[in-house]
């Protein structure tokens, strides 16, 4: 179920000059958001920007209240900025396809940059089964590594990349991902970043993985208008072309084809 509602815009926090973590009263939103979706937010009452900008649910707490973090790009998320606490947002959701979590396995989580999200999310809401969560958070630099002092807290073990080498090791999210494929079986794979990023990562699990890993990507194709409708956010799949809003943004692995 989606809805679209004007939610109270009750917590600003800033992460850094253009990051933000937003906590919106949005019961029904809430009640039924699950990781992997995302909230489709309309960042003006004008008519420009007129489309709706979509961001992951970094958290809910499964009744009233639920959480994005957004990076300002340009005009949409500096808008978005802007508010303030008290404010009605228009807010439809949740939208998406939300990841599917395999119990049975141990997860090694991969995120590059804001894509921390949704990984983020899908570590808290399933917590404290035996199997183990493991994250791998890749960016440019330290300054791109998000909500660090939450990490420890929602996994089991958190390696670092960054390109810089400013925090963990010096590289992408693909080599410690590597070591790890090599060196540990029945594993489940989660991943939500940059488009090259996903596909790094998808042709490593292909080719390093045991036969049958499942991995789940989070593709993040800019889209018109959430539902499936517009046509304008569209991935190439082995089965013919896919929306990003409906039939995503989780997808398996294997049915993305990457150019
Ligand atoms: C599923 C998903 C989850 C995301 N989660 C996050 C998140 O958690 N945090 C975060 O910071 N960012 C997230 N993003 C990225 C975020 O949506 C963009 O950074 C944001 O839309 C930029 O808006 P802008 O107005 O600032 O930038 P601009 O680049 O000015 O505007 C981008 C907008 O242009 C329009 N547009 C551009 N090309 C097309 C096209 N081909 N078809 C239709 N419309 C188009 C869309 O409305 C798009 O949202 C996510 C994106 C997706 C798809």
């Amino acid at each position: 179920m989606k809805y679209r509602v004007f939610a109270k815009l009750v917590k600003v926090e800033p992460v850094d000059h253009e990051t933000y973590v937003h906590t919106y009263e949005a019961p029904q939103i809430a009640q039924d958001a699950l990781p992997g979706q995302f909230l489709h937010i309309r960042v003006t009452h004008l008519s420009t920007p007129l489309l709706r900008r979509p961001i992951s649910i970094l958290w809910s707490d499964s009744h009233s209240l639920v959480k994005v973090l957004f990076k300002v790009v340009r005009t949409g998320t500096a808008l978005l900025a802007e508010k303030r606490e008290g404010e009605l947002v228009d807010l439809l959701g949740p939208l998406g396809t939300p990841f599917p979590y395999d119990f049975n396995r141990d997860s090694i989580m991969v995120a590059g940059g804001y894509g921390i999200a949704p990984v983020y999310y899908l570590s808290r809401l399933n917590p404290s089964n035996n199997n183990k969560r493991v994250l791998i958070y890749g960016a440019r630099d330290a300054s791109q590594l998000y909500l660090r002092n939450d990490l420890k807290a929602a996994f089991d073990e958190v390696n670092y990349a960054t390109q810089d080498g400013s925090v963990g090791r010096r590289g992408l999210v693909t080599d410690p991902l590597r070591d790890l494929l090599m060196s540990r079986g029945n594993l489940a794979i989660y991943a939500c970043g940059p488009t090259p990023m996903l596909a790094a990562v998808k042709q490593l699990v292909a080719e390093v993985a045991e036969p049958g890993t499942p991995c789940w990507l989070s593709m993040e194709n800019q889209m018109g208008c959430g539902f499936g409708a517009c046509q304008g956010c569209v991935v190439k799949t082995v089965d013919g072309y896919a929306t990003t809003c409906k039939q995503g943004p989780v997808f398996d692995a294997r049915t993305v084809v990457f150019s």
